[in-house]
């Protein structure tokens, strides 16, 4: 058999349904890869071997069956997973194991997909390059020296450096999209509320959306299939039929788009966007038109407000959501040797646990929401986010979905913009006003600049998630897949 790790999910699947290869072969294969290339990669925070082989084993006696049976999984660590360490890469929660699982996890294990562990990122998903986890970045497989993207580096990276053929992210601001787009592959961020929040541990929980990442458009999609519905946990979880975004993208793969009319957002175009990127996203689009697929113009004047309205809400939501970290209910408690007050025991173990971007956030948030100045910043911004919403609508009236390219620029080096907290903050330019929206998004590979991976992002209308899947399968098919060179 070839090397297992370089199969798509889909291939992987169908070998395991029709016992060419038993499942535990399959997640032995990625355990080893892991094991040979994680020291230079980073990508993982903890492998879960023995569970993982366990899980496998019991697709291999059949007691699990279904269309992912068998493949294994990483699941970004912001993702509880009962009894397996999860710590969102902070040390404010180093050692906490939970006492459940998260909805999307309870899934994952329902359809018999082994979860090979979990996966870096920028603590508590506040960053864009994995640089800001407590734990050491991960390096991007195409270039150890650049970061991956983030906050879902690690995802992105085991992806690309075949220690896994599928992922779990989350995406409030872009952290699904962006690390696929630096690191050459797909990541899906669903509608908000169409796959459950249940489980994760929260940054902005009006943001908030897990969702897939994978090197093919259809893996993403059967990923997708699965973690997606309606959960009576969330309260912000959408009561409706899943959009069938497999269906969508095989038909997209039949390269067709006659009668596709993709919306090229006036104000993105060219916006401090490397030369590179601009390049491989314009010969796509022309790549696209010859599918079929009709190019209008559409303007969408407050998307340029998009990132200063996001920098207000999501703090304020974190500021709000991470009070929860006070040392006595999880992980990491400082100071408590008797002689201090609790006020000063919360106080010491958050100074200790949280890292600089978390405690940056916090007070910013915490400044946004206070009496005096909410109405100017907090409310402000929220009037903001109801204007974008409203581009989007007015948008989706003439077009089927948007696109842009995924990102301004390609993974860059790291420490490269550590230093300007709004140079990172630029990294998610183009993925923010699909988070204040609410709909659904998606970045494909499309091509290369100086050796390095552009994606190719698409967003659709709420509930219209199969339409992006539509889209990016074409697309793919017309440009094919991007492999990084050897590990
Ligand atoms: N990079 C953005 C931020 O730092 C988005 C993060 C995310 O989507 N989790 O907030």
């Amino acid at each position: 058999m070839s090397d297992l790790t370089r199969l798509s999910a889909s291939a992987l699947a169908s070998l395991i349904a029709s016992r060419e290869v038993s499942a535990v072969e399959v997640a032995t294969a990625h355990l080893d890869r892991i094991a040979a290339v994680d020291d230079r990669v980073n990508a993982f925070l903890h492998v879960d071997r023995s569970g993982a082989l366990e899980a496998a084993e019991a697709v291999d006696r059949g007691e699990i069956t279904g269309p992912l049976a068998g493949v294994p999984i990483a699941v970004k660590d912001v993702v509880t997973t009962k009894g397996v360490p999860t710590t969102a890469a902070s040390k404010i929660l180093e050692g906490w194991k939970p006492p459940y699982d998260a909805t999307i996890v309870e899934r994952l294990k329902r359809a018999g997909m082994p979860i090979l562990g979990k996966t870096n990122m920028d603590e508590f998903a506040m960053g864009s390059s994995t640089e800001y986890s407590a734990y050491g970045p991960t390096n991007n497989p195409w270039d150890l020296g650049r970061i991956p993207g983030g906050s879902g580096g690690g995802s992105a990276a085991a992806l690309a450096a075949y220690e896994a053929p599928l992922a779990i992210g989350t995406d409030t601001g872009g952290s699904i999209r962006q690390p696929g787009a630096v690191t050459g592959t797909v990541g899906a961020k669903p509608t908000y509320g169409g796959t459950s929040r249940y489980g994760l541990i929260a940054f902005s929980s009006s943001l908030d959306t897990p969702g897939p990442c994978a090197r093919t458009v259809e893996d993403t999609a059967l990923l997708h299939a699965v973690i997606a519905g309606h959960d009576p946990r969330d309260s912000t979880s959408i009561q409706q039929p899943v959009p069938d975004v497999v269906a969508a993208a095989r038909l997209g793969a039949t390269g067709d788009l006659t009668g596709v009319k993709l919306g090229l957002v006036k104000e993105f175009a060219g916006d401090g966007s490397e030369p590179g990127v601009v390049a491989a996203f314009r010969e796509s689009v022309e790549a696209l038109v010859k599918l079929g697929a009709e190019i209008v113009e559409v303007s969408c004047p407050h998307f340029q407000y998009a990132l200063p309205a996001y920098y207000l809400i999501a703090p304020s939501e974190a500021s709000s959501n991470l009070a929860r970290f006070d040392g006595v209910r999880y992980g990491l408690r400082t100071g408590d040797d008797g002689s201090r007050s609790l006020e000063e025991v919360m106080s010491l173990t958050r100074e200790a646990g949280f890292g600089p971007e978390v405690k940056r956030r916090i007070i910013i948030g915490t400044y946004a929401l206070s009496s005096g100045y909410y109405d100017a910043y907090y409310g402000q911004a929220q009037k903001v986010r109801t204007l974008i919403t409203r581009d989007f609508q007015a948008a989706f009236e003439q077009v089927d979905v948007l696109i842009s390219p995924t990102t301004p620029f390609v993974a860059f080096p790291f420490g490269s913009r550590t230093s300007d907290p709004y140079q990172m903050y630029l990294a998610d330019l183009f993925t923010i006003p699909t988070n204040l929206y609410g709909g659904p998004a998606i970045s494909v590979p499309c091509g290369l600049s100086e050796g390095l991976p552009v994606g190719f992002q698409i967003m659709a209308p709420t509930m219209a998630d199969d339409r992006m899947y539509r889209v990016a399968a074409a697309l793919e098919s017309a440009v094919g897949t991007f492999t990084p060179p050897a590990l």
